[in-house]
């Protein structure tokens, strides 16, 4: 009797969580999820090009990677430091720039080459406590960087996040746009608003010559929006330079802001 009487009541801190979370999220005016069907396909580059883009035209905002098992957002921003704990005992975020914070299941690991072996529970616990537990300051967006697929991750931001939007990125290829299909079906059970479609890896226009070749097709993330009613967001090229710029911790969108890949993603960025 006395030691349920002394177990702490699970429900009730989870209440006081869900208070925590709303307010959190109170203070950020947007949220998106950039989610894929398949992995390979440019979601965590556009996710941090488009972010970086968004803190050029002067807004506040973070990158929540909950890419329990492959963050790349911090390589691909050049972020190498450990998390910190402020004295309230809650996570401080990765400062990239004065306007842009970074969460990342990759600071809060000891060894970068560590596997996380969660099931479903533990990833939404860890999902409600990159909002709940971290001081994230009122900001302008958050775009959320999800593993690829309609797994764990995806579905506890859903629950968590339900005023997010997705983002959709897909590349011209039929397998591809496939799982987007399934994608977009799992945010509509979701109740999730889908704000638009990208088809990334569009194409590809040879440095050298300047001629374009679709190189794994082109225009098809625009019929499946135009198929599925969802907006299109806008393709972005293939550009050689954005492989090293990614590996190397720079986002191209700064690196070279006059390719074809950077205004792309601008545009995009100002539908946002
Ligand atoms: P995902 O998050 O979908 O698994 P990534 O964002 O990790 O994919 O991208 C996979 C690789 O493709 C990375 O090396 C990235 O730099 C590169 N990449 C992404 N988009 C482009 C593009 N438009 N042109 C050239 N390389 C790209």
């Amino acid at each position: 009797m006395n030691e349920q009487k002394n177990k702490p009541d699970r429900s009730e801190a989870k209440r006081q969580q869900d208070v925590v979370i709303r307010a959190t999220l109170s203070q950020i005016k947007k949220k998106y999820l950039v989610m894929s069907g398949k992995g390979g396909v440019g979601k965590s580059c556009l996710a941090v090009n488009l972010a970086v883009c968004l803190t050029q035209n002067g807004l506040k905002g973070g990158i929540l990677d909950v890419d329990l098992h492959g963050p790349s957002v911090p390589r691909m921003l050049g972020l190498s430091s450990q998390m910190e704990i402020a004295p309230d005992r809650r996570i401080v975020p990765q400062t990239w720039s004065e306007n842009l914070s970074v969460i990342s299941i990759d600071s809060m690991l000891q060894d970068r080459d560590d596997a996380v072996i969660w099931r479903g529970p533990k990833k939404l616990n860890a999902i409600r406590q990159f909002i709940s537990d971290v001081s994230w300051v009122p900001m302008d967006f958050l775009i959320i960087d999800s593993p690829p697929g309609t797994g764990d991750e995806p579905l506890a931001v859903a629950r968590t996040i339900p005023s997010a939007r997705a983002i959709v990125v897909t590349t011209p290829q039929e397998v591809s746009l496939a799982d987007v299909r399934k994608s977009i079906h799992f945010l509509e059970k979701l109740n999730i608003t889908v704000a638009g479609l990208v088809e990334n890896m569009s194409g590809f226009i040879c440095p050298h010559c300047g001629r374009p070749t679709d190189l794994f097709g082109k225009g098809g993330g625009r019929i499946l929006a135009e198929t599925m009613n969802i907006d299109f967001l806008g393709a972005v090229p293939i550009d050689p330079g954005v492989v090293p710029a990614s590996d190397n911790g720079r986002p191209y969108v700064l690196e070279d802001p006059k390719s074809n890949f950077a205004k792309a993603v601008t545009q995009i960025a100002a539908q946002l």
